[in-house]
């Protein structure tokens, strides 16, 4: 928020210098309605420098009292979140007292009312720099403590902590004191929760929800106990340390931004984790990678956490390399590097391209502010390719015994990149500096192209990369089927170019997913993917050529009815749900809702829609309504026009169901909804009837989205007004913002796209950085694709009051909008 400071880098050096935090002890009441709840923090402290000066942060509603070593202080002397501590002694005892106001936007303490019940729950969000809005701390990584807390809560709730809780007396929970941990990483979840309790290897395992979900959290408890047993046992194998906290509740909470936060023993997590409509497997196995990736974190980030922000790359590339390999090899989700591959690589790509990109290891960071914009695609998705190829380089003993030196060095406590690279250059014997260089400290893709029988080896930065892959190919059969000749693991040294036999009918580079590259194929190889696409017999090596063509289409290379040709021929006879949804997803969301032109777009939504169709009719006989043939029903749906598609689609709302199956459940009741709004099939009446049947979030959610939807200049307008000067909490501004847009009311939304860049740098300077995200990307008119939507985005980027997450939004939503323009202008040639 604008009336607080950001912490830089010096700022926090200078004060891990001057401070050695012991112990914090932090008492909650969350019995004072529902604005404030009130927070006292007992903080003992050394200081190296007696009678030196240093500050407390806290951003409170009201601030109480402040004490310091006995001496009351006046508590007018906060300023923009810190509170200024003078004369210091050697050890010092500090007692903040303060008001803290509940959020809406997932900062912080998050209190929600479900509409299901009325019932009320909240739960902390410290990360990254909000902690302070829930208790005072020195709140910086390496300024680790043991934390205390107790907490005074209504008598019929159950309260979480990060320590095994007790409730002493109704309503009076105490926890037992953590090890050493940051501050960034204290968690509280509270309210009539329903909790699912197990154990495991001696560790008490809890799963908790709100009330309103308990039946569907019982029906996937054993599956989520399942994936948390497998992922201990794993990391027990693979980790000399022993998981180092005294218990593991996973919090499944309402409004959540991220996936989840790794709170040590108490962990976060989105509750659309919670499946109240049938899902298909990439949303389960989506589910199990981020239960492993959290878990990961207990080890990398909670024991062993980054000194600074400049490593915030190396906890999350840690965690998402190991969700993939632990999900792949320990749990049912044997193809989750498919789903990497397909779905989560593509983030990495496109980020890696943005004006906005940075190297996976930034030379620095200045401050929290710019920390907070480095969660991103690199981070994760690429960061995660990079440390694949470390572990094909080292060898995957090399690569634990450096890991797990490095946990016996730094156990609760810090560490850098550069302590990491140390651990695994002597375990390996390898130059790990030397490709950290080149791998970590580098931006852009590196580009692969085969021709005349040699890889051109290309990289956006002129710096190319060491690769290690594999290069397959493949030969006809004769009944004409494609089949894999030989697979040549190939080690492509940064600054050579290799000679690869191009005589098969497909040559693929890459064609296990091992790197973190674009590849071209030559001639002869692409008219076989156009052919012959979907009779590539690995689903792997489909998910490298579908990612190949996709970035073609975002290159320019590619014209977007060409990729629609390969979509209509290639999707309607494919088996991996990972590629279905994937493939469908940027086709919609990027080839048809922006860069096909206006005039072509109904044909291009036809071809969409007849694939899933083709797609429906192929599982005809299929019992399990939650793989493809779901995938294809929401397609049908998302894609139905004219009149007739719309009766349709009413009827199908009428029956409860799509014919043969799947049964619509709120999901799919919702977005049948949507559509039928969008199209000007369905109105207010149908909305309120629906939200009147399930009076749920789902719905609310739904309903919100279905007004925004609607082709009517006063139903645009009340999206706008509750969107840029209403109080909508996060998930209510997404839904409405996700309604608004629709490519097909262009002309009646006209208007609005100059409107939105006039409105959104003061909208989201007032939300705070999790609304701006919101209003940047979610919000961002994608659809209108033309060089006047990227001068209003330009001259809204030449404002320098943008705050960080705007900007950073809007200059990744620019980068997107350039290349659908690009392929539009190419679509009309
Ligand atoms: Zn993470």
């Amino acid at each position: 928020m604008s009336d607080t400071s950001v912490l830089t880098r010096a700022e926090a050096v200078e004060r891990h210098r001057l401070l050695d935090v012991r112990t914090v002890r932090l008492d909650l009441d969350l019995t004072r309605g529902p604005e404030v709840f009130g927070s006292t923090t007992v903080i003992r402290f050394g200081c190296t420098t007696p009678g030196a000066g240093t500050y407390v942060d806290v951003k409170p509603a009201a601030l109480r009292r402040v004490v310091l070593n006995g001496r009351e202080l006046d508590v007018a002397a906060l300023r923009a979140g810190r509170f200024p501590l003078t004369g210091l002694a050697a050890d010092n005892e500090l007692t903040v007292e303060a008001d803290m106001a509940y959020s809406h936007t997932g900062e912080g303490m998050h209190r929600f009312t479900d509409p299901a019940d009325g019932e009320d729950y909240v739960y902390t969000q410290s990360f990254l720099d909000d902690g302070p809005r829930v208790f005072a701390s020195f709140d910086q990584p390496d300024l680790k403590a043991r934390y205390t807390v107790s907490v005074t809560a209504p008598r019929q709730w159950t309260v979480v902590g990060n320590g095994v809780g007790r409730q002493v007396t109704p309503g009076r929970w105490e926890f037992a004191p953590t090890p050493a941990i940051s501050s960034y990483l204290v968690s509280v979840v509270a309210g009539p929760l329903h909790s699912v309790r197990a154990e495991h290897d001696g560790i008490p395992l809890g799963l908790h929800c709100r009330r309103s979900l308990a039946a569907h959290l019982d029906a996937d408890a054993p599956e989520l106990l399942e994936v948390t047993r497998q992922g201990f046992d794993h990391y027990h194998r693979v980790f000399r340390h022993r998981y180092p906290f005294d218990s593991y509740d996973q919090c499944f909470v309402p409004e959540f931004n991220a996936g989840a936060m790794e709170n040590p023993g108490c962990v976060t997590l989105r509750d659309e984790f919670v499946f109240r409509s049938a899902v298909d497997d990439t949303r389960r196995e989506e589910r199990a990678l981020v239960v492993v990736h959290e878990m990961a974190h207990m080890w990398f980030g909670d024991l062993v956490t980054m000194k600074w922000w400049d490593d915030l790359w190396l906890n999350e590339s840690f965690a998402e390399y190991m969700a993939y390999s632990v999900t792949a090899s320990s749990t049912r989700f044997t193809s989750a590097w498919t789903g990497f591959a397909a779905n989560r690589k593509t983030w990495g790509y496109d980020a890696d391209q943005r004006p906005s990109t940075h190297p996976v290891a930034p030379g620095t960071v200045d401050d929290t502010a710019q920390a907070l914009q480095n969660f991103d695609g690199i981070s994760y998705a690429k960061g995660a390719a990079a440390l694949r190829q470390l572990v094909a380089w080292l060898g995957e003993e090399a690569f634990l015994a450096g890991v797990n030196d490095y946990f016996d060095e730094h156990a609760f406590g810090n560490a850098t990149l550069d302590d990491l690279l140390r651990a695994l250059a002597a375990t390996s014997g390898r130059d790990v500096h030397g490709w950290a260089d080149r791998w970590l400290r580098t931006t852009g893709v590196d580009t692969l192209r085969l021709a005349d029988g040699r890889i051109e080896h290309t990289s956006a930065d002129g710096g190319p990369r060491p690769h290690q892959l594999t290069v397959g190919h493949y030969r006809r059969t004769a009944e004409g089927a494609l089949e894999l000749a030989d697979r040549v693991p190939l080690d492509l040294a940064a600054d050579s170019t290799a000679a690869v036999k191009t005589d098969a009918e497909l040559t693929l580079l890459n064609d296990t997913d091992l790197s973190f590259v674009k590849i071209r194929l030559d001639p002869g190889s692409w008219r076989t993917v156009r052919s012959s696409l979907g009779a590539v017999p690995e689903e792997l090596a489909r998910a490298v050529l579908w990612s190949a063509a996709r970035d073609q289409v975002r290159d320019g290379e590619l014209a977007p009815g060409e990729y629609l040709e390969l979509v209509a021929a290639h999707l309607p006879g494919e088996t991996s749900v990972h590629l279905v949804d994937a493939v469908l997803s940027f086709a919609r969301d990027f080839v048809v809702d922006c860069a096909v032109p206006p005039t072509a777009r109904p044909g291009a939504l036809a071809v969409l829609n007849e694939v899933c169709r083709t797609l429906l009719r192929r599982t005809e006989d299929e019992t399990d309504h939650t793989g493809l043939r779901l995938v294809a029903a929401r397609g049908v749906i998302g894609t139905a026009a004219g009149e007739a598609q719309a009766a349709e689609l009413r009827d199908w709302l009428a029956a409860g169901t799509v014919p043969g199956g799947p049964v619509l459940d709120p999901d799919l009741r919702w977005q049948l909804l949507l559509r039928l709004c969008v199209l000007g099939a369905a109105g207010e009446p149908e909305i309120a009837a629906e939200l009147a049947a399930d009076p749920s979030d789902t719905s609310e959610k739904g309903a919100a989205r279905c007004r925004a939807a609607l082709p009517d200049p006063g139903a645009k307008e009340a999206a706008w007004q509750a969107l840029f000067h209403g109080e909508l909490s996060n998930y209510l501004a997404a839904a409405t913002a996700r309604g608004l847009w629709q490519p097909e009311q262009a002309e009646l939304l006209d208007g609005l796209t100059a409107r939105y860049f006039e409105e959104l740098g003061s909208a989201a300077a007032r939300r705070g950085p999790a609304l701006a995200r919101v209003l940047a990307t979610t919000g961002f008119p994608a659809f209108a694709a033309t060089e006047r939507t990227v001068r209003a985005a330009e001259a809204c980027l030449a404002d320098p009051e943008l705050t960080a997450a705007t900007r950073r939004g809007l200059v990744d939503q620019l980068d997107t909008l350039r290349r659908a323009v690009r392929a539009r202008a190419r679509a009309e040639q």
